[in-house]
């Protein structure tokens, strides 16, 4: 199937093909039709798969038909980097369409909130928001929602982890309640169905199977105590090929440390987090997508979202609490059809996580020696804090060591 079959209209063609998006991936093919059909959805689809681009073509191809007066679409997002990104699409597929759209995020300084309230005071046809700084500009009465057509909420999980259900609900509550809403989320669990229930009406449902890890991507563990954790990622750094890495970690403290870690060993990584200023955190992106830093350092947050080509390496400093938070970690790796390597280490307490990993992924991942001198291998210890297995269940399971990759 080709993007003709949607018969969009030539100018949005137009831009598809400057882009060179020539075939719908499957999210695409299977939200297109529905959201063309005017009904709602809730799609189970992650970042990596072109969710973006299926919920931005219909309602583009839409507004191009509309006499731009009004806001048509409103986009919520959990973070100022997707937003951005999402904002990126639009312009992008919409380039030779005269659909226009605004970001609204928070952070910054006081120009880039002048900035966003000026550019809602002009008006676009979509906004892209996130839910707290979308309440601030509300009550400020420079956005109009009463002509809102389309509600789409990008990675509902993520935004409600992040505490947004109040501030959703809220500006739902300003929204016409006769709209399309294309509900996208990573994961579903209860709290999304809740939501889901409240604010969609007869939602077809859409499920694109949990993205296993994309074939090109090498993943390998090694079973390290805690102590000789730097020592390792300075032989991987040595030993193993690499152009750009993302080196993953749970909290944002052990980003800062491992930033200051890398800053003494002067090396060309930086610590990437929520509390640097907005301005420098655009600045760090910028540098790591044109591969001026090599070394991005990163929580969770990052994993989600963040588009960058040519990543050849992801390192997972610990095993992330969540395993599907593993498959978005290691995904930023081997994107269009590349390869890329993605490398673990997992210490005592993080081993039954892991194993919740490779039941999800389905698959064994490759355990590595430790170089000599690298102590002895960590072996099963207590489990970490609140661990689950991939279903959410508590319970006890062995830890396979060192099973050959399949
Ligand atoms: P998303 O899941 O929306 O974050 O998209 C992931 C990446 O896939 C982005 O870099 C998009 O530009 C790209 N993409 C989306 N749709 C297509 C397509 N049909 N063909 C090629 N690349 C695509």
């Amino acid at each position: 199937m080709t993007f003709h079959h949607f018969q969009f209209d030539s100018k949005l063609q137009d831009g598809l093909d400057a882009i060179g998006f020539s075939k719908p991936t499957p999210v695409q093919e299977q939200a297109i039709p529905v959201i063309q059909q005017h009904r709602d959805i809730i799609a189970c689809a992650q970042t990596g798969t072109g969710k973006t681009a299926a919920y931005l073509l219909p309602v583009i191809n839409r507004i191009i038909h509309t006499d731009h007066r009004h806001l048509n679409t409103l986009v919520l997002a959990p973070t100022r980097e997707l937003a951005v990104q999402i904002d990126q699409q639009v312009e992008g597929l919409a380039y030779f369409t005269g659909v226009s759209s605004i970001p609204v995020y928070g952070g910054g300084d006081g120009s880039a909130w002048d900035a966003q309230r000026k550019a809602l005071e002009q008006g676009a046809d979509i906004i892209i928001a996130t839910p707290g700084r979308l309440i601030a500009m509300l009550a400020t009465g420079t956005i109009d929602f009463s002509h809102l057509k389309h509600l789409i909420l990008d990675e509902a999980d993520r935004m409600l982890d992040m505490g947004f259900y109040e501030d959703i609900i809220r500006i739902i509550s300003h929204i016409p309640a006769e709209r399309q809403t294309l509900l996208f989320s990573a994961t579903m669990p209860p709290k999304i169905r809740t939501l889901a229930g409240k604010i969609l009406k007869d939602p077809v449902e859409i499920t694109i199977a949990i993205s296993k890890p994309a074939e090109g991507i090498v993943q390998q563990a090694f079973l390290v105590r805690d102590e000789y954790k730097i020592k390792l990622l300075s032989h991987v750094l040595k030993a193993y090929p690499w152009s750009s890495i993302i080196l993953f970690a749970s909290t944002k403290e052990m980003v800062k440390k491992l930033g200051k870690a890398f800053e003494r060993a002067n090396l060309p990584a930086r610590a990437f987090h929520s509390d640097i200023e907005q301005e420098e955190r655009t600045e760090l992106m910028r540098a790591f997508k044109n591969k001026q830093l090599k070394i991005l350092i990163g929580t969770d947050v990052l994993s989600r979202g963040i588009d960058v080509e040519g990543i050849s390496m992801v390192i997972n400093w610990d095993v992330p609490p969540d395993p599907e938070d593993y498959v978005h970690r290691i995904g930023r790796t081997a994107r269009a059809e590349s390869t890329g390597t993605a490398i673990t280490f997992v210490n005592s307490r993080d081993m039954r996580r892991f194993q919740s990993i490779e039941e999800l992924i389905g698959r064994t991942i490759e355990r590595m020696p430790l170089p000599e001198g690298f102590g002895p291998e960590a072996v099963p210890g207590p489990r970490s804090e609140g661990d689950r297995d991939h279903k959410g269940r508590r319970g006890k399971g062995s830890f396979p060591r060192r099973k050959p990759a399949r």
